[in-house]
């Protein structure tokens, strides 16, 4: 007998019928002599139509409120499922987050869990009751309705599987698992058996969005193994857990690629201490956040500096840098709003050399050309025109042996 969290996401969730079969799941593992604990997200859109209804009302709703507004669509979804069971003749029970309590910061939107208590869960669990909990929810020591970030039942599951040291953390969503790559561009994209904590914050910071990074950090944190998979078949998914002695055998387990950076250049800039820190103080004040940056060596006192931000900072950054320039005269400014960043990612990175020049020789061959490199101890990123994204996505899956052989 094992303590089992599932989670469901929205598209599981998403009609009466799809939570019936939520319910069967559900019933299933608690028929086979496991304690079950299930936190659910909102029906399918539901999150983005209470968002929709907060914007409509006012230009800046009050943080509380929306906190208040945003949670009920997690109130739906208990309740249908816990009726469900009900009806099944199993004990059922729904929770919001402040009934549990998920204790939280104060950070409306955006709040961090601080603390679980967990004894209404156990006797709940020792009664033989199956619980339903509303994800991406708690409540602050106030006693404020909080919520987590979008995606944010993702880590309502993985902490309360740490706080009840559960035995699996079963994440199911609408796909099978974590794949090498995105499965629309390559066909060919196969499904990881089990990745690291590390590659996955690295693949879902790069757009692989399966589980929000919040959780993937949280799982990390308290050795919390995460199963993905989808609710719509029984095959086993994706483990997410910490590293091991197989994985890092494998020189690159995934290719990520994203498309939401813009760039920016910066030419003749003089050559001082304390001309970056000009640069990139106001956009880091401005909440603007950075992410590739390369300065070239020097000619004449003079240097370049390329970077990278958001696409939907890139006018806002433009406005700053084009004041810091003339401030530090410098020659100019350009931007470049058609890139796309190219990263492969492996833990096997660490123990093998020539994984860049492979990846930089496989680009060539197909007359890519590469703007900007930036590498990590696990990773390595490349810049180019975006209008190759998915041939250099291809011939990368391929180079680096992950084309399944169907
Ligand atoms: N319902 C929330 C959202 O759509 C939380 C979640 O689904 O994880 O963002
Ligand atoms: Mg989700």
């Amino acid at each position: 007998m094992a303590l089992v969290v599932q989670k469901y996401g929205g598209t599981s969730v998403g009609t009466v019928e799809k939570i019936r079969n939520v319910a069967r799941r559900v019933a299933k593992t608690f028929d086979a002599g496991n304690d079950v604990v299930v936190i659910v997200s909102a029906m399918a859109g539901e999150t983005n139509r209470l968002v929709a209804l907060a914007n409509d009302m006012c230009e800046f709703p009050s943080e509380r409120e929306y906190d208040v507004l945003v949670a009920a669509g997690e109130q739906v979804t208990i309740a249908l499922l816990s009726m469900s069971l009900l009806s099944m003749g199993y004990n059922a029970k729904s929770y919001l987050g402040s009934q549990i309590p998920i204790y939280t910061d104060n950070a409306h939107s955006r709040a961090r869990i601080k603390n679980i208590d967990d004894k209404k869960i156990r006797e709940d669990l020792k009664n033989g009751t199956i619980l339903i909990v509303a994800g991406f929810q708690g409540v602050d020591d106030q006693g404020n309705v909080t919520t987590f970030g979008r995606g944010g039942s993702d880590t309502s599951a993985v902490a309360i599987a740490a706080a009840l040291e559960a035995d699996v953390c079963e994440i199911y969503t609408d796909v099978d698992g974590v794949y090498t790559t995105d499965p629309r561009m390559v066909p060919q994209a196969s499904k990881i058996e089990k990745i690291s904590y590390e590659e996955m914050l690295e693949m879902a910071s790069l757009g692989a969005k399966v589980l929000q990074i919040r959780s993937v950090e949280f799982a990390k944190k308290y050795n919390v193994v995460i199963h993905v998979r989808s609710s719509f078949d029984d095959r086993t998914g994706t483990l997410v857990m910490k590293e091991d002695q197989e994985m890092e055998t494998v020189l690159v387990s995934g290719i990520a690629y994203n498309k939401d950076e813009d760039k920016i250049s910066i030419f003749g800039v003089p050559d001082q201490p304390g001309i970056a820190a000009q640069i990139f103080t106001p956009l880091g004040e401005a909440g603007i956040t950075v992410d590739m940056i390369i300065q070239n060596v020097s000619r004449d006192g003079k240097t370049d500096m390329t970077f990278t931000v958001p696409k939907s900072d890139c006018k806002k950054a433009l406005r700053f840098i084009e004041e810091v320039a003339l401030k530090i005269g410098a020659d100019g400014v350009s931007h470049d709003n058609s890139i796309a960043k190219i990263s492969i990612i492996g833990v096997g990175m660490r123990s093998h050399a020539g994984i860049a020049q492979t990846m930089f020789e496989t680009l060539s061959t197909e007359g890519i050309n590469i703007e900007m490199i930036s590498t990590s101890e696990i990773k390595v990123s490349c810049i180019i025109a975006a209008k190759y994204t998915e041939l250099a996505v291809r011939v990368l899956h391929e180079a680096f042996g992950l084309d399944s052989r169907k």
